[in-house]
């Protein structure tokens, strides 16, 4: 073996040795680089089409021209040069001499860069397709022989593999690139699980939805994270998946997250392909809760509207029967029955300030910001509160701190604010009882609060007070009608205020709700 055929072997292994390189840049820079300086040629170039041989992928080594000058060239050596002459007829072409071979085209662009005399042209299969056509060059007539050829020949046969390989992978990876945007881009949650529960991808929206990072969810089967997270939220789609992989026709269902208070609806599909060992389960979990709410409310305005309005009003249309029949036959009315007539109007007059309360919520109206004294806003409330504190026979206590500084807000919001505090005290707490107010400035903050001696609320519903439409359940304010607006109309208020709402309450024994709001110079 003389040194050039040791070159020649040495040649054919490193580029055998390229299938192991995933990079299409890397493959086809070292293919053309061993190539040239193997046959000393001068120069190399490479056209890449891609996968349909149908466009050009690439143009390598043509790093000399502008891109503008490059896309000309490459079109034109395509069409009429003798890389295009190779694709047509899918042969190998040496030119001895390009000054008598019609194949060779000179371009202008190439007339100062280099004189080309001698060429060898050799185009690459991939499991028979065309992909493309080497071309290499040298000043020289005559410089490459017909072993040559069969080198660069045996050289593209071996290159084609890591060529494909790295294409393979390039478009693996551009689909990779693809998906990730999508899942990126779509606000649905998505997880994809393996066989064992296991978390094997998670999309931003997901992470937002539950509240986690990736690393607290990446790897963990679902029931861990349950434990883990302390959410049994995790461990209830873990059912669910399991429900819906065993019965395909029910891969739909709801699931309300109670710690973030999310509703969601599940839809799962299962990705296990048999034979293969990437089977999964995706799940996409779309955000409900706007809608859930949405329900809520619409049951709410429906029994507010069919009970909680209906019997004042059949109340009051029996007495209003009653006063005709006796305005008739001469007879005054009962003052009694006006007083009645007059609490019915009362508790509906305030059904619908409630369904007011929530319709403005909802239109999220801008805050006042005007300079108020908060003692005019203590004394309006106790105006729109102080009858129904009468009509139950309460007792209220004042604790107002006297000299108080001017507050900032809105002083109409704040007012409800109030009202809603006071009145659900009243409500709540049985007739006869204590409704104590109390006002006072400390460190910059204005607190207020009203405490009563009523039903409380039982300890573990303590945590959900503030929710949209939550209402406690207990027997002894089963008889109480309300909507569950209005604290968390309150809360809504005093943070937007930048402010904080906070209560204490114990079941039997009775509540305080207080807000404390900055006190803004
Ligand atoms: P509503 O009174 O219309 O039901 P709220 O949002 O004002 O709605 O109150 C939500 C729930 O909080 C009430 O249903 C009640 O269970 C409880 N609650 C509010 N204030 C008090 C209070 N002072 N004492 C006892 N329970 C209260």
């Amino acid at each position: 073996m003389n040194v050039s055929d040791k070159s020649h072997v040495e040649m054919l292994v490193q580029i055998a040795r390229l299938l192991a390189t995933l990079d299409l840049d890397d493959v086809l820079w070292q293919t053309i680089s061993l190539t040239t300086q193997t046959v000393g040629a001068a120069r190399g170039t490479f056209f890449l089409l891609d996968e349909h041989g149908e466009t050009l992928q690439r143009f390598i080594a043509a790093q000399n021209y502008d891109p503008e000058t490059r896309q000309i060239v490459s079109r034109r050596i395509l069409e009429q040069g003798l890389a295009g002459w190779v694709m047509a007829h899918q042969q190998s072409a040496l030119i001895d001499d390009t000054a008598t071979d019609p194949r060779w085209v000179v371009l202008d662009a190439e007339k100062e860069l280099l004189r080309v005399r001698s060429v060898l042209c050799v185009p690459f299969f991939v499991e028979g397709e065309l992909r493309g056509v080497m071309t290499l060059e040298h000043p020289q007539p005559r410089h490459f022989t017909p072993e040559h050829l069969r080198l660069v020949e045996a050289a593209a046969h071996q290159a084609a593999a890591s060529l494909r390989n790295a294409q393979l992978f390039d478009r693996v990876q551009a689909q990779q690139r693809q998906l990730q945007a999508v899942l990126d881009g779509i606000s649905e949650g998505l997880l994809v699980l393996d066989t064992e529960l296991c978390v094997r991808l998670v999309n931003p929206a997901a992470l937002t939805l539950f509240g986690v990072t990736e690393a607290d969810v990446l790897g963990f089967n679902l029931e861990v994270l349950a434990e883990q997270l302390a959410n049994p939220f995790y461990a209830r789609l873990a059912e669910g998946v399991k429900a819906a992989v065993q019965d395909t026709a029910n891969n739909r269902f709801e699931l309300r997250d109670d710690l973030t208070k999310r509703d969601f609806v599940v839809n799962v599909a299962n990705v296990s392909a048999k034979r293969t060992a990437e089977s999964g389960i995706v799940i996409a979990l779309n955000d409900v809760s706007s809608l859930k709410d949405l329900t809520r409310l619409k049951t709410h305005m429906i029994q507010m509207a069919s009970h909680d309005l209906k019997n004042p009003i059949g109340v009051l249309r029996n007495y209003l029967d009653v006063i005709r029949a006796e305005v008739k036959s001469g007879v005054l009315p009962d003052p009694m029955f006006l007083e009645n007539m007059y609490k019915s109007l009362a508790r509906m007059e305030s059904l619908v300030v409630n369904l007011l309360d929530i319709q403005r919520a909802e239109d999220a109206e801008p805050l006042k910001r005007e300079p108020f004294d908060p003692y005019d806003l203590i004394n309006a409330s106790l105006e729109d509160m102080t009858p129904s504190v009468r009509m139950r026979q309460q007792s209220l206590v004042q604790n107002i701190q006297p000299n108080l500084r001017p507050l900032k807000g809105d002083f109409d919001r704040l007012r409800e604010v109030i009202n809603n505090l006071i009145d659900n005290a009243v409500k709540y707490t049985p007739d006869g009882g204590t409704i104590s107010i109390s006002a006072y400035a400390e460190d910059e903050r204005f607190t207020f609060s009203v405490k009563d001696t009523g039903y409380g609320i039982p300890a573990d519903q303590q945590a959900s007070i503030f929710q949209p439409y939550f209402r406690a359940t207990q027997a002894s304010t089963a008889h109480i009608s309300g909507t569950g607006v209005g604290l968390s109309l309150v809360k809504e208020v005093i943070e937007r205020h930048g402010g904080q709402v906070w209560f204490i309450s114990k079941e039997g024994q009775g509540s305080t709700f207080g807000f404390w709001l900055p006190i803004l110079t």
